[in-house]
């Protein structure tokens, strides 16, 4: 792919990385702190395990402290609190993050919020939410702030852009509405029920897909010249082979936007990079030293 308008997502989040590593590095100098990020992770869902392991490899080779705790899938939701309390009082750890999803006996909410806000990297904690959408300092979740930093740094100031968000999940759809309106951008949600997804779509300059429905925004949605963040990743088969693509159909889209992610390379590689950036948050405002702008 080599396209101008296609945003280099894993360039991007290698730079980012790079960003992180020098900040531990200075932490570690200057400081004598070692920021440190905790997973736990419960049951034997194959893609957590694999998501699981990248993580723990990006933490160590920014130069971070990581650590995992496995649970069995049978772990009652009293284990899996306890070990998130012993990670709450562990001065050592600034980071907690619990992989999604549990299995069904444990509740995900009360365990997400058992994680103390200062030390949710996530930025799951109802306290974390709150304070995304009231506009103060919070830990933000990694996905949307992924693709935030990719926007601002494509196209600079976003106020007064319009802006819409296809889907509403509490981890991808309505974090990123909050982060966009944030930025003075005119935000609409559309979801399931959106009565002419299309037309809602052709009127925006900034097109954020987090469906999970391959391909189901078509390049004929896309207003000439927009800018299209495709949050979506979906397993197909097709030509016999199994293949990533996202929640838009990339080769239509391509020929109309301005900018356009891909996938795989756009804002997957972005996650595990701003989950780094804010376990180097958290330890500093745990720290009260300066963060990382
Ligand atoms: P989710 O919780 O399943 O939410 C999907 C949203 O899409 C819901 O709000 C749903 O609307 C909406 N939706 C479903 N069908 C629709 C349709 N036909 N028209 C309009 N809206 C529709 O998914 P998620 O966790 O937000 O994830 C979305 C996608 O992003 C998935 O492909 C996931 O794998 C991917 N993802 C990627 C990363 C990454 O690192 N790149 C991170 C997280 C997620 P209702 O609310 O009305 O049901």
């Amino acid at each position: 792919m080599t396209a101008s308008n296609i945003i280099d997502g894993k360039a991007f989040a290698e730079s980012l990385r790079g960003d992180v590593a020098r900040h531990v590095a200075h932490l570690k100098q200057n400081h004598g702190l070692t920021p440190g990020l905790s997973v736990v992770l419960v049951g034997d869902d194959p893609a957590s395990h694999v998501y699981v392991r990248n993580k723990g490899k990006s933490t160590v080779e920014a130069g971070m402290k990581s650590e995992e705790f496995r649970l069995p899938a049978t772990a009652a939701q009293g284990e899996v609190l306890a070990r998130v309390e012993a990670l709450n009082k562990d001065t050592s750890v600034h980071g907690i993050l619990v992989q999604l999803p549990l299995p069904k006996q444990v509740d995900s909410n009360a365990v997400i919020n058992a994680i103390d806000p200062a030390k949710d990297v996530d930025g799951f904690h109802v306290v974390n939410v709150g304070r995304l959408n009231t506009g103060q300092p919070s830990m933000v979740p990694c996905t949307p702030l992924g693709c935030l930093l990719m926007l601002k740094h494509y196209l600079g100031r976003l106020e007064g852009k319009r802006a819409v968000v296809v889907g509403r999940s509490n981890i991808v759809g309505k974090p990123m509405a909050s982060l966009l309106l944030g930025e003075s951008c005119t935000v609409t949600i559309a979801h399931s029920r959106t009565a002419d997804l299309p037309g809602e779509v052709r009127r925006a300059d900034i097109v954020i897909a987090a469906v999970g429905k391959p391909e189901m925004i078509r390049g004929d949605w896309i207003k000439p010249g927009a800018t299209v963040i495709d949050v979506g990743i979906n397993r197909i088969e097709r030509d016999g082979k199994t293949r990533l693509v996202g929640d838009v159909a990339f080769d239509e889209a391509v020929k109309v936007a301005g900018l356009i992610t891909p996938v795989p390379g756009g804002v997957g590689p972005m996650t595990i990079a701003c989950l780094l950036r804010n376990t180097v948050t958290a330890a500093c405002r745990i720290k009260g030293i300066a963060e990382p702008s």
